[in-house]
């Protein structure tokens, strides 16, 4: 693809994006909070854009505390916001979960319905499967990072000195040029066929650092999926099967969230409707 033909796909994007729901709903939701949309998402940032494509549902999610931008990008930004949010911890099946107040008092509840209909809702993962620090987040990128750029150079793709200028990027740099190599078809992802933030979060952008994701080792499990629905918690992350958000919300509501409803692998998920109605 020439850049004057990747140049004119962004800026189709970036209209589309605009005279989305997800774009309504998200304005609102912003500024009720004294955010604009034009601070949060600025026109042309494609990394925002693509941060809010993939894991942007939790900015509409009532009750909680949320972050003041979409990638938290440093240790120092997701600490401060962790101590101001809050959160609770709960020793569940043998592993520490912690989760913002009314996230973790929404899944207690839930996991007290399963109990009586025989179903279980465990954390997968150990203590990964709550909360996580900015460490950890930049830890998981990086396990995708470093192999695909030892990949791409041994397959001759990438030149060595270009691999070691995208290494010392800044962070949100190195994100950046990460999803443009990936516009060329070298992917960064476990097994390089698909984009890195359908594989891990970009760092900074997790959910579980907002204290509003649980991984949920039961997921395959329908009943559990609808279950957690009916207390707030939904699969929102596509690419993600075991991720579930917490949004505080009832399933009828979400569609007035800018969320719209896709079926994959026999399950629902609630994802940020991009697509413009203009
Ligand atoms: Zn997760």
């Amino acid at each position: 693809m020439s850049v004057e033909e990747s140049t004119k796909n962004e800026d189709a994007c970036a209209q589309a994006f605009e005279g989305s729901p997800f774009h309504a709903a998200l304005g609102r939701a912003l500024e009720r909070r004294g955010l604009s949309l034009a601070q949060f998402c600025p026109a042309g940032d494609t990394l925002t854009r693509r941060v809010l494509e993939e894991y942007g549902a939790m900015f509409v999610a009532e009750g909680v505390a949320l972050p003041d931008a979409c990638v938290l990008e440093s240790e120092e930004a997701v600490g401060r916001f962790q101590r101001e949010a809050g959160w609770r911890s709960e020793d569940i099946d043998g592993a520490v979960v912690e989760l913002q107040g009314p996230a973790m008092e929404a899944l207690l509840a839930a996991r007290e319905d399963a109990a009586y209909t025989g179903l279980r809702v465990t954390p997968r993962g150990g203590s990964e499967a709550g909360r996580r620090s900015f460490a950890d987040s930049l830890r998981l990128w990086r396990s995708r990072c470093d192999p695909a750029l030892e990949h791409w150079c041994a397959e001759g793709r990438l030149d060595g000195a270009e691999a070691e200028r995208l290494r010392v990027l800044s962070l949100r740099e190195q994100v950046s040029a990460v999803l443009e190599l990936e516009r060329g078809g070298i992917f960064f992802s476990k097994y390089f066929d698909k984009s890195i933030l359908q594989s891990v979060a970009a760092p900074g952008a997790s959910q579980h650092l907002a204290m509003l994701a649980f991984d949920v080792a039961e997921f395959q499990n329908a009943r559990v999926g609808a279950l957690l629905a009916r207390h707030g918690w939904f699969q929102t992350v596509l690419s993600d099967l075991p991720h579930f958000t917490y949004l505080g919300l009832a399933e009828r509501d979400l569609p007035s969230r800018g969320l719209r409803r896709v079926e994959s692998d026999g399950q629902t998920f609630w994802v940020p409707d991009m697509e413009s109605r203009q």
